[in-house]
This record gives C-alpha cells, structure tokens and sequence, in this order.
C-alpha cells in the first residue's frame, strides 16, 4: 500500500515535472503514460486488475466458457484442417481464456490449438503464460504480429483502455483538451488554443452538434490493421466487448477507478485505471470503410442469451448444485438489464465471405 503511494506520486512528480519542461500534454499521451509508464503505468505495474474493477470474465466462469464455445463454432465454419488460431488482445489475469480454454478442451486438443496473446504488460504476460501454459500461449507486440493463417480473435474490455483524445468546440471550431498545470502546480485540465486543422476536425463531423466530443486514434490503427490481414488474403472473425453506446458518439467519457471506487482522472495517475466509452458507430463506420463485414453491435445480454447461458447455467447448477447461488448471480450479473448486459456492446468484425457469426441473429 505505501508503495503504491509512493509510485502516484512519483509519476505524478515526473508529470508534473515534464509538464513545467515542455508543456501540457494530450489527454491520449497522458493516459497513455499513465496506463503503460515501463516503471509507474497502472498496467506495466499489473497489480490492480480485480481489485480496482472486476471485469465479465472475472465475475462468472460462464462469460468465458460461452466464447470459448463460440470461438470452436466459428471455427469449425473456417478451415478445420488446419491447428485453430486463437488470439486475444488484452488477456489481463487470463481468466477469460482459461475459461474459455477449458470449454472447448472436448473439440480442441492443445497441439490442434495456436494460442497468441497480445500483452502489453510484463507482470501480466508472466500471469497469463504461468496460468495457460498447458497451451503454450506464444506472445506478439503489436497488431502487425498477427497470425497469417485463418484466426479467431477475442478481446473484453480492450478497446476502451486505447488512449482517447478529447475535443471541446468553442463556437465554430474544435480544440483539443490538455493536461497542464494549474496556479498551485497541481495538473488540471485546459484547452490548447490552437483552431484544430479541419483533417483532424473532419472526423468529428457526427459529433458537430455536441459541444464535446472524442477519438480513439487506436481504433483506426486496429482496423488498418485488420484491413491489411484481409488484403493478404486472411480470414479471421474479431471479436470485440466492451461499453459504449450503440452509435451515439461519447463525449466527456473518461474516468478512473481505484479499489472499486470512481476518482478523479488526475488524482492518481498509474494508480488508477483509465477507461473510456468505445465509440462502437466510429468503429463500425472505420471497418464497413475498410471493407470488413461487421455485426453487430448488441448488447451482451442479447448475445449471451442466444448463445445459450441459460442452458450453460441450468447444466452448471446440476453438476455443482452446492454452487448454484452463486453461479445464479454471476449469470444474472452478467445480463444485468440495468448493469452489464446493456451497457456492454459486442461487436464482430470478419472478412467478406465467412458465415455470419453466432450471437447476432
Ligand atoms: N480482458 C481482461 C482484462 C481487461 S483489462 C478481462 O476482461 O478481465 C485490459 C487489458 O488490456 C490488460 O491486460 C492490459 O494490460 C491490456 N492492454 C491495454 N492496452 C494494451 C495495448 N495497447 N496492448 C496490449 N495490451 C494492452
């Protein structure tokens, strides 16, 4: 506990110093330094994950089970002969995928798997090689690294840690919001003065009613990079859950939790995890451009329920009948229609020609 304190504050001594140095930041380059700092980043630390929030997967077993399921269905749709690659971004404790794992173990054998992770953080790969190496996960870096054989990919609560840049209109022009430092020294958010050149303005277009609006720049650079997996000629299913709104654009969106609880963005920066809405219309527009057939997005209750949670549920409570309430909760947690199960989108991004995927009927 006190060294965590003593980490805020040291990033925030170095914000705070850099700030002084060369001027306000970004809210993207301030989240990104707070999320992935090698030495004081909330994840390259990896200690808060289901302590400062608790993600689908980390609530029930079934989250995982289901998709792990789903993925072999899809699969079986793909190329059969071949082992089945099998990629998720942001693993965390590796909780989903050992769920996952376990489900589609009947169907799959380990040497008929490839597993790859993308991890952006060292104390977590560790976690997640340990806790799923009977499948020998293999590690890429980046989204350039994915596999040329067909894939199925998996990724919860990714997108909406992807650095957002946040924009404020003050009458006719959009500005870019900042982190710099306030009369006490202390970081406070600003405005940077400069009119925005109408190419980064431009993409705000949807929002132009709104007095505030935001980017993912992460979310262009992942569909590029899906788009030229298609171009070699892959195949792949994407699969995507996170929070957002169907296709209303998110404004001022960004918070930050620690121990469960809601704190200011700047109160704790590497201490607090950072997240935002995930503009699923933007991302939805972004694929359809680069030519990926895109379902979705629905609501997880609507895509767990067509996948079959009931059944998953009522057969888990038969064999563990000494779980049954907590298994009952878990489930009902994730469908929640004033929680989870609304909140939470999913959304399917593939290339032309592959079956439609399960969950979006
Ligand atoms: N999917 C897990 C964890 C969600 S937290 C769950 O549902 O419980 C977000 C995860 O994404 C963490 O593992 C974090 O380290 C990872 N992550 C965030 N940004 C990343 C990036 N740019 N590259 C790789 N991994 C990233």
């Amino acid at each position: 506990r006190r060294q965590g304190h003593i980490g805020v504050q040291r990033l925030k001594d170095r914000l705070i110093r850099q700030i002084r140095m060369d001027g306000p930041l970004s809210v993207s380059a301030y989240m990104q330094t707070c999320l992935h700092d090698p030495a004081d980043g909330y994840y390259a630390q990896g200690a808060g994950l289901g302590r400062d929030f608790i993600t689908a997967p980390e609530t029930s077993q079934m989250f995982g089970e289901l998709i792990g399921l789903w993925a072999v269905h899809q699969w079986q749709a793909f190329d059969t002969a071949r082992p089945m690659h099998l990629v998720e971004l942001g693993p965390g404790r590796g909780t989903l995928m050992a769920n996952a794992l376990r489900a589609l173990r009947p169907h799959v054998s380990p040497d008929g798997l490839k597993l790859c992770l993308m991890e952006a953080s060292p104390v977590l790969r560790k976690t997640q090689t340990e806790r799923l190496a009977a499948w020998q996960p293999t590690f890429i870096s980046g989204l350039s690294g994915l596999p040329a054989a067909p894939f199925i990919l998996i990724a919860n609560e990714f997108l909406d840690c992807l650095p957002v840049r946040q924009f404020v209109r003050e009458g006719d022009v959009w500005r870019e919001r900042i982190v710099g430092l306030n009369d006490a020294g202390t970081l406070a958010f600003g405005i940077d003065r400069s009119d925005l050149t109408l190419e980064a303005a431009s993409d705000l277009s949807p929002n132009l009613r709104s007095a505030e609006a935001e980017l993912q720049p992460g979310l262009d650079g992942l569909v590029d990079e899906l788009a030229a997996c298609a171009a070699r000629g892959g195949t792949f299913q994407a699969l995507f859950i996170d929070y957002g709104p169907t296709d209303t654009p998110p404004g001022d969106t960004l918070r930050a939790y620690k121990a469960g609880e809601q704190v200011h963005p700047l109160a704790a920066p590497g201490a607090s995890d950072l997240t935002v809405d995930v503009d699923f219309g933007r991302l939805a527009r972004l694929a359809e451009r680069a030519g990926l057939t895109v379902s979705g997005p629905v609501t997880q209750a609507a895509f767990l329920g067509s996948l079959g949670l009931q059944a998953r549920l009522d057969h888990l409570i038969k064999q563990h009948p000494d779980k049954a309430e907590l298994l009952f909760t878990g489930a009902q947690k994730l469908v929640d229609p004033s929680g989870m199960g609304t909140r939470f989108k999913v959304i399917c991004l593939s290339t032309p020609g592959v079956p439609t995927p399960a969950g979006f009927g």
